[in-house]
């Protein structure tokens, strides 16, 4: 299993239990949060009704000054181009309602470079499609693209070559584990996977789990060496594309069609002496790097002694490199076997390895020592550094967590925000089967682990376990993520972890659970107060869901059963049909839904004394009425009140 191997935060005990905590956080869609500040600008009254919905995902409407007052929206500042210009700096992501033409005019100056420049959706004024105009790939516009188009309804339009393959685009594979672009000709090599031409692949640093779910027809070969690479006929003899994968500093002629992808997997140990300064900490670095041929890009991060925590030289290289510090006490480092251990600094400072131990400490388990130390002396102070590579790389990126609940299957059932998290995911993490269910749904590239039923538990910890180290993983449920659902099982095992409520974030995306299904295909019997029992015996005592059905079923409940029956369980729903039998008509109506809302659903109606001999198995829902419920011809009605009950006849419903 991956598994991070930088250090989470702390977990923060206790509880909050302040009131709106939460909905403090869920001012803007939480789907929206990387691409936020997000400016939207629209020129008319209609384009800016067009983009309003957005205002409510967190991003700000802009207008034409002369529009205001409008609904929602900001008036921008004339001119418009230096305005603009300033927001450019600002802002992640912009979203037109404007002219392409007149969007490509004003943009065309601020444009830089393709992996810098933020995402930019142009929609028409009507709002039926949005269309990724640029920052496509590298800014995550194709995901802007589609989560804007379905947020307003919008078909969403992707020009790029990979958005019609079922391929990870050579110049994004590397976006989710954090990896960093490194130089090379990436329109050449992107133009080679869009013409199906072979990449050849060196990979000997970060994670495969972008080459586990490739088509068949994928472009890439893999080399495990260079020479022995096989190669399709037709490229033999050819000069091919090149991707590498690698810590490696490269520089390739201007004309090789090859590129670099850095996985940050080096992690780099430093001890020195009090008051070293950066300057020397830097001028060191760049010499070991330059000797072993590795590059700044592949650094996960630096590792210390905890007495030099508080380093000023230390903690500024880290800072302006954006590089974590790790530190360790020095019992941890003193564990760690390393080559070049010294009396001479154990006697000071309590480990005889500083550098080697903290570089491979850092690094985790299988970790390699690239580098072993090497002393720097120089003005001000002297400074020891190593480098250990690791397995997994350091994403440098905050995990998230979507519960999603899909519905009964179809997914035509699935709800808009629902689609939208599993689109968004880099990882679909669920039972086989549910996968299926939305595969049309899915995005080129996303990486998609299936489990066999029941693996509920290692689902979970999979998720967890891809989350906390950066991931944004969608765990997919069946109906409601958090009704007899993966949802409680995830939560459940993080809290097991001593999670800290906040990383990784957790999102739950509702969806139609199993009982509204049922009920929508029979009729209206749920329009008075009901329950749901689960008849599983598995993690509950018999004798807790006798009490619940003894309760249900004296108390007039409309009862909805979930895991009725299977094959070898058989005892609790003869059970439950018999405790009803005492409390209820015989006559009572009854629906069993098979596979509700799926391609095989079947539909049986009954009334409570023949139940027991009924179909029913684990894809089956069972409702039953209470005294008031009633057949109408194929329908099963529950009244809103218990009219000639003695009850209330203006009981109100909702509409
Ligand atoms: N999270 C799911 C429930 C999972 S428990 C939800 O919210 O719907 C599994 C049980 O749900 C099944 O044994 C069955 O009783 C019910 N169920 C799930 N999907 C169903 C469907 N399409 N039709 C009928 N019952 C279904």
């Amino acid at each position: 299993m991956q598994r991070a191997t930088y250090c989470r935060r702390s977990p923060r005990k206790g509880h909050n239990l302040e009131v709106g905590i939460r909905s403090v956080c869920a001012v803007s869609d939480p789907l929206f949060v990387p691409y936020l500040p997000l400016s939207a600008i629209a020129l008319t009254p209609s384009a800016a009704r067009t983009l309003q919905p957005l205002v409510a995902a967190g991003a700000t409407l802009w207008v034409p000054p002369a529009l205001m007052p409008l609904p929602d929206a900001r008036p921008y500042e004339e001119p418009f181009g230096a305005w603009l210009a300033a927001q450019w700096l600002q802002q992640r992501a912009f979203v037109f309602a404007m002219a392409t033409g007149a969007v490509v005019r004003a943009i065309a100056p601020l444009l830089s470079n393709k992996s810098s420049d933020p995402p930019v959706v142009v929609v028409d004024r009507a709002g039926q499609f949005a269309l990724g105009l640029c920052g496509s790939h590298a800014g995550g516009g194709n995901r802007l693209t589609r989560l804007v188009a379905n947020y307003l309804g919008a078909v969403p339009v992707l020009t790029d070559a990979a958005a019609d393959a079922d391929l990870p685009s050579v110049d994004v594979l590397g976006v989710p584990f954090g990896w960093h672009r490194g130089n090379g000709n990436w329109t050449a090599v992107s133009a080679a996977g869009a013409r199906s031409e072979p990449i050849r692949v060196w990979q000997s640093a970060g994670s495969h789990l972008w080459r586990e779910q490739l088509p068949d027809d994928h472009p890439f070969v893999f080399a495990t060496d260079a020479a022995t690479a096989p190669l399709a006929p037709e490229a033999a003899g050819k000069p091919i594309a090149e991707l590498w994968i690698d810590a490696v500093e490269r520089e390739f002629p201007p004309e090789t069609a090859a590129v670099q992808w850095h996985p940050r997997v080096l992690w780099i140990g430093i001890g020195c002496e009090r008051g070293t300064p950066q300057a020397l900490l830097e001028s060191a670095l760049a010499r070991v790097l330059a000797e072993r041929g590795l590059t700044a890009e592949a650094i996960a991060g630096v590792a210390t002694l905890d007495l030099k925590a508080d380093e000023p030289g230390l903690r500024s290289f880290c800072r302006d490199r954006d590089l974590p510090l790790q530190v360790f006490a020095p019992e941890v480092l003193q564990a760690v076997p390393v080559p070049n251990p010294s009396e001479v600094v154990a006697e000071a400072v309590g480990t005889p390895s500083v550098a080697e131990a903290a570089a491979l400490q850092a690094a985790g388990d299988g970790a390699e020592l690239l580098v072993p130390k090497q002393i720097e002396r120089g003005e001000g102070g002297a400074a020891t550094i190593a480098i250990a590579q690791a397995v997994y790389e350091f994403t440098g990126r905050s995990g998230r967590l979507y519960l999603v609940g899909i519905g009964p299957g179809a997914t035509a059932q699935v709800t808009p925000a629902a689609r939208a998290a599993l689109q968004q995911a880099d990882v679909l993490v669920g039972y086989a089967r549910y996968l299926d269910c939305v595969a049309p749904l899915r995005r080129p590239g996303q990486i998609v682990e299936p489990y066999p039923i029941g693996a509920e538990l290692e689902r979970a910890r999979r998720a967890i376990a891809l989350a906390e180290w950066g991931l944004t993983v969608a765990v997919v449920s069946s109906g409601d993520a958090g009704i007899y659902g993966i949802g409680g099982v995830v939560m459940e095992e993080l809290r097991q972890l001593g999670w800290d409520g906040r990383e990784p974030a957790v999102e739950i995306f509702p969806g139609i659970t199993a009982l509204q299904s049922a009920a929508a295909r029979v009729g209206t019997p749920l329009m008075h107060d009901f329950c749901a029992i689960s008849l599983s015996d598995l993690l509950t005592p018999w004798s807790a869901i006798a009490a619940r059905l003894e309760a249900a079923a004296s108390a007039d409940f409309v009862t909805a059963l979930y895991n009725p029956q299977s094959r070898d369980r058989k005892r609790p729903f003869a059970a439950a049909c018999e405790i009803f039998m005492r409390y209820r008509d015989p006559e009572t109506p009854v629906a069993i839904v098979r596979n509700a809302l799926r391609k095989d659903e079947r539909v049986y109606r009954t009334q409570l004394d023949r139940l027991e001999d009924a179909p029913v198995d684990m894809v089956c829902t069972v409702i039953i009425g209470n005294r008031s419920t009633q057949f109408y011809g194929d329908w099963m009605l529950t009244p809103r009140g218990y009219l000639g009950f003695g009850a209330d006849e203006n009981t109100p419903a909702d509409d």
